[in-house]
């Protein structure tokens, strides 16, 4: 069986078992008129982090973003093609979430490429400039932890740069809106690929506490 033949027999099962539930038939019909998601999530590309499937939550629960390291940019305007900030002016300013997750992880392969450059003989024309959202987090690591290992920067680095991503959010205009005006929440949160927990940035604490 070819990898997309597994892709068609899962489809299969969603349509042949998950869709015709009940539940899922008046869901699906539903969600046919339109969504109304309460929470953005921003999570990796990575393929082991599905939100989805990480908060058991259901078709019109979530919009998200997925992109290398879940980064958000700071806002710019003027060319360039803004897909993440397209997506989060969808997500705030027409659907009015209430919620926007950045959701970082473990062992995650855009942030090494942030702490470690790219292998000299990588092709790379995307992956290294758009890391570097996150340069702020890679210094401020390796100047608080000058003699961690390479797999503590790492780890790290990927919980600053969840804080980078929340600082950018506050750089939209609408974003900083809706928060002052206590519309929209902030968070960020960290998945551990390990244990399969999530934590949430505690501000008062200064670190990540496990939410469950
Ligand atoms: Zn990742």
């Amino acid at each position: 069986m070819t990898e997309i033949d597994k892709l068609i027999q899962g489809h299969k099962r969603f349509h042949d078992n998950y869709f015709v539930e009940n539940e899922h038939e008046q869901l699906f019909a539903e969600l046919s008129q339109g969504q109304n998601p309460s929470t953005l999530v921003i999570a990796c590309s990575d393929s082991r982090v599905d939100p989805a499937i990480i908060m058991d939550s259901k078709p019109g629960d979530l919009f998200v973003i997925r992109n290398v390291a879940n980064l958000v940019p700071p806002y710019e305007i003027g060319g360039g093609y803004h897909g993440v900030s397209a997506a989060l002016e969808f997500a705030v300013r027409y659907l009015n979430v209430e919620h926007v997750i950045v959701m970082g992880h473990q062992h995650c392969g855009g942030i090494r490429t942030l702490v470690s450059g790219m292998p000299v003989d990588a092709p790379s024309e995307f992956i290294q400039s758009w890391v570097n959202i996150a340069q702020s987090a890679k210094q401020s690591v390796l100047k608080e932890m000058p003699h961690a290992t390479a797999e503590e920067h790492m780890c790290a680095c990927e919980k600053a740069s969840i804080l980078v991503s929340m600082e950018n959010l506050r750089t939209f205009p609408w974003v900083a809106q809706a928060v002052e005006q206590g519309k929209l929440n902030l968070h960020g949160w960290y998945f551990d690929i390990e244990s399969g927990t999530l934590s949430a940035h505690d501000p008062k604490l200064a670190r990540f506490e496990p939410l469950i």
